[in-house]
């Protein structure tokens, strides 16, 4: 069901206008209003799901596949260097948009983008002890 008060379930109805580069039955992509590099785009489903947590399969499988071929040419005909693809979910990772999306970030080498995250080494016992949070088969999380 879309949601009247999504903005992008509105785009991909065609009530709200948007710069659209790829869809497919399941999955429409359009530009970024405020692009984090040039040809920054997102893949969103038809079909209204929240977030990463609450997609079904399917929709996510599409989504993905149409991430891919945003991807694929930005690297071909934007002459991209390497990709970004990045998905927030809830508002601790600063989703601000809650129709889910993967945002497909081209990257150019040399390019002025700092992401929140520098890759650094990390702790091994804490990375160890979250892994194992990871694994274990936990009570669910009250919602
Ligand atoms: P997020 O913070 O991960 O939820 O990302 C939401 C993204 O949607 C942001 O990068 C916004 O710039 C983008 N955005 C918001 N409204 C629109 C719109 N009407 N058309 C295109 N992009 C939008
Ligand atoms: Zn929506």
């Amino acid at each position: 069901m879309p949601d009247p008060d999504c903005i992008f379930c509105k785009i991909v109805a065609g009530e709200l206008p948007a710069e659209l580069v790829d869809e497919d039955e399941r999955t429409v992509a359009f530009m970024d209003i405020s692009p984090a590099t040039r040809g920054h785009a997102l893949v969103v489903p038809r079909r209204h799901a929240r977030d990463l947590l609450e997609i079904e399969p399917d929709e996510l499988a599409a989504t993905l596949l149409a991430a891919q071929r945003v991807a694929r040419r930005a690297h071909e005909r934007l002459r991209a260097d390497g990709v970004n693809l990045i998905n927030s979910c809830g508002r601790a990772a600063w989703q601000t948009v809650y129709h889910f999306h993967v945002h497909v970030i081209p990257r150019y080498a040399g390019d002025p983008l700092k992401l929140p995250w520098v890759p650094a080494p990390g702790d091994e016992q804490q990375i160890a002890a979250a892994a194992a949070e990871l694994r274990s088969a936990a009570a669910p999380r009250p919602c």
